[in-house]
């Protein structure tokens, strides 16, 4: 039935791909073939499991990553490189007031989840502060991970929250992100204890925000913790103070 409807509204012409307008989004919102040609995609294989990003490397993470500290999670799976088109849609998500392009990313997060074999019991979202929630009136990450939840059958659990507003971030040396950071989170719903957890968002910079938060999940009892982002920004070496504008 679901199948039937989305033909029919492909048909129809309805649920445009949301980067062209043009060609039809599969009946669902979806991106559209020649658009998808045009998308940073990472490759699953190969991977670096720091940051999901393409590992250069001839260790197991790539050069990058081997600037930081060992990370609590396991595993980071990334959909594609914050460039190009991959930006301009998480732009659009997350700074434009454009819910239509969580279902996209979230269809392609779930396909890459699929290739990459990576188990989890439970989903999360990295939470926003409700001041930030208000004003965008939803929490992208949270959007995703809403939809990968209802297309792979696992629960979504709001096991975290953020208690404080974190300002940007940028400038900041990496401690005192870190520290402001775990200050801001806390545990919402512990339910997560003995689960092995997908931690969800939108962007994966320093990693930084998904560590302190893979950290508290760990530390309250997670069997395990793997990292889904939509995007991974391109990392210079030397180069972590990047913007991690939330
Ligand atoms: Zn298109
Ligand atoms: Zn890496």
């Amino acid at each position: 039935m679901k199948e039937l409807l989305r033909r029919f509204a492909a048909w129809c012409g309805f649920f445009r791909c949301p980067l062209c307008m043009e060609q039809s989004g599969n009946g669902c919102n979806e991106v559209c073939q020649e658009c998808r040609k045009k998308l940073p995609l990472l490759p699953v294989q190969g991977r670096c499991p720091g940051c999901g990003g393409r590992n250069d490397s001839a260790l197991a993470i790539c050069q990058a990553c081997l600037e930081f500290p060992m990370r609590p999670y396991i595993d980071a799976v990334a959909v594609m490189e914050y460039t190009g088109k991959g930006r301009e849609m998480i732009r659009n998500l997350k700074f434009r007031r454009s819910p239509e392009f969580a279902r996209p990313l979230a269809m392609l997060a779930v396909e890459k989840l699929a290739e990459s074999g990576i188990y989890f019991d439970v989903i999360i979202p990295i939470p926003l502060h409700w001041q930030r929630n208000l004003v965008r009136s939803y929490n992208q990450s949270e959007l995703i991970a809403a939809i990968i939840a209802a297309e792979t059958g696992k629960p979504l659990l709001h096991g975290l929250k953020k208690i404080l507003p974190t300002r940007r971030q940028a400038g900041l040396q990496k401690e005192q992100r870190q520290r402001n950071l775990k200050r801001a989170l806390a545990v919402k719903d512990p339910s997560f204890s003995g689960k092995h957890v997908l931690l969800v968002d939108d962007v994966l910079t320093t990693g930084t925000t998904l560590s302190t938060a893979a950290g508290i999940l760990m530390k309250n009892g997670a069997a395990s913790v793997r990292v889904l982002c939509c995007a991974r920004t391109p990392l210079k070496r030397n180069s972590y103070v990047a913007k991690e504008k939330k």
